[in-house]
């Protein structure tokens, strides 16, 4: 600053002599600083206590842990009382500093006196009373609290009133907005939250799995996990015992759909724990052993039909179509593999069959899920889910999309997919090169 300047802030205003009355207001102005200080420390140390400084203060046998502890069940009340305290210290401060600035310095115009007061005030108190108290909180919220713990607890008996008529308040205007806020939380933002949590190194890769898994679980519809009616083992009432049993030990499968004529007329299902009693016998009469299948539409959320195999304590269901043909089964192993991810018990096969040629091109079997390929190819489902209308699996989409059965060698680009089908017959797509742009 050069002596114009300062020459020119001087003639501002001029110095009167400190009485003793002023010294008391610096003083004063002094403590209440501190307790502003004090006040907005123990607003951050109470708020940001980790779980394992909470962990620390259970089992702490201080009486100022189990006050800590105690404050905290009321955060709403804790808060109030913190904003109030502060606020009043702070308009403390405000008053008292005019009054002082007032006698201590005359200005030549009343907007510079206002001006100057409310810059340096502010300063002083952002500064002294909030950034530094705050920052030093931040690194040591449980020293803090501790220290503070009492002192908080008789402001909040002293504002009591005052913190519940304020909470009372804020808790009808919450419940005005908080429910239609809530309303708009779309599986969008819950799923990009997720990546905030993972980027932030908040949750590891696997847990990210089984998170995302349960915010797309909701939506999820019965068509799109079912193993197709083309894979499942299934056999006729009139099937000779001998061939059932080959059947069964080949497959493994605990549960087997029985039809009449055809695998549209499912009229029970055999569970081979059912069987076992009947191991000597030579020939038993294992059709008077089903049970009664219990059939889900395909658009049924597997949200609720796993809530129904709870209730019904079953594990697998027919999925039949809007015209009562059956497209497939699906087990609770399928809904749980939904959040968990892929589930290999002692029968199944390893993988899902599919073959990575290189980074950029993978071959899969038609009946591959949707589902599975998103996770395979890291595919964001929303624009699949968009387009591929009822159908579940790779052939389906093709199907779908195409609005015939596609042949070899065909294509079909989406996005930046290309679909090329490898194998094919008249009825079914049965292999796909899918290449990634
Ligand atoms: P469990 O594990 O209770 O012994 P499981 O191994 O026979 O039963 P699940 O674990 O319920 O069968 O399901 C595993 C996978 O096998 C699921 O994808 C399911 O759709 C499929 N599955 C189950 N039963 C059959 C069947 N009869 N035919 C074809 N696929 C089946």
């Amino acid at each position: 600053m050069d002596d114009q300047s300062i020459h020119t802030l001087l003639s501002l205003f001029t110095v009167n002599p400190l009485e003793a009355s002023d010294l008391l207001g610096l003083l004063l102005i002094g403590i209440l600083l501190f307790f502003s200080a004090a006040i907005s420390g123990s607003e951050v140390a109470f708020f940001s206590l980790s779980p394992q400084d909470v962990e620390e203060l259970q089992s702490g046998d201080k009486p100022r842990d189990t006050r800590v502890l105690t404050l905290l069940t009321r955060p709403k009340k804790l808060l109030a009382t913190i904003l109030i305290a502060n606020n009043g210290i702070n308009i403390g401060i405000v008053l008292l500093s005019t009054i002082l600035v007032n006698s201590w310095l005359s200005f030549q115009s009343p907007l510079t006196g206002f001006i100057v007061q409310i810059v340096l005030v502010t300063f002083i108190i952002l500064l002294i009373g909030e950034v530094i108290p705050k920052v030093y909180a931040s690194s040591n919220a449980l020293k803090l609290s501790r220290i503070m713990s009492k002192s908080v607890e008789i402001l909040l008996n002293i504002f009591s009133p005052l913190s519940s008529i304020l909470i009372n308040s804020t808790d009808f205007i919450e419940r005005k907005l908080g429910n239609k806020r809530n309303n708009n939380v779309s599986v969008d933002e819950l799923e990009q939250a997720l990546e905030l949590t993972y980027q932030s190194g908040h949750s590891n890769q696997e847990e990210q799995k089984i998170l995302k898994g349960i915010v797309k679980f909701g939506n999820t519809e019965a068509s799109q996990i079912m193993t197709a009616r083309m894979d499942v083992l299934a056999v006729d009432t009139t099937t000779d015992y001998k061939d059932l049993y080959q059947l069964i030990l080949e497959s493994g499968y605990s549960r087997i759909p029985v039809y009449e004529e055809s695998f549209d007329n499912v009229c029970g299902v055999l569970y081979i724990k059912d069987l076992l009693e009947h191991l000597d016998d030579e020939n038993p009469n294992w059709q008077a052993l089903l049970r009664a299948p219990y059939y889900v539409p395909e658009n049924k959320k597997i949200v609720d039909l796993m809530s129904e195999f709870q209730a019904r304590k079953i594990h697998l269901a027919i999925v039949v179509d809007e015209y009562g043909g059956s497209s497939g089964i699906v087990t609770l192993e399928d809904i749980i593999e939904e959040i968990v991810g892929e589930i290999s018990d002692e029968f199944d096969d390893p993988d899902i069959a599919y073959t990575k040629i290189d980074e950029k091109n993978y071959v899969f079997e038609g009946k591959t899920l949707l589902v599975d390929l998103y996770k395979i190819l890291n595919i964001d489902s929303e624009m699949f889910e968009a387009i591929r209308g009822d159908s579940g699996t790779i052939a389906g989409f093709l199907l779908e999309q195409m609005g015939r059965i596609p042949q070899k060698n065909e294509r079909y680009s989406f996005d930046k997919y290309t679909f090329t089908v490898e194998a094919a017959d008249t009825r079914k797509v049965k292999r796909v090169k899918i290449t990634l742009k």
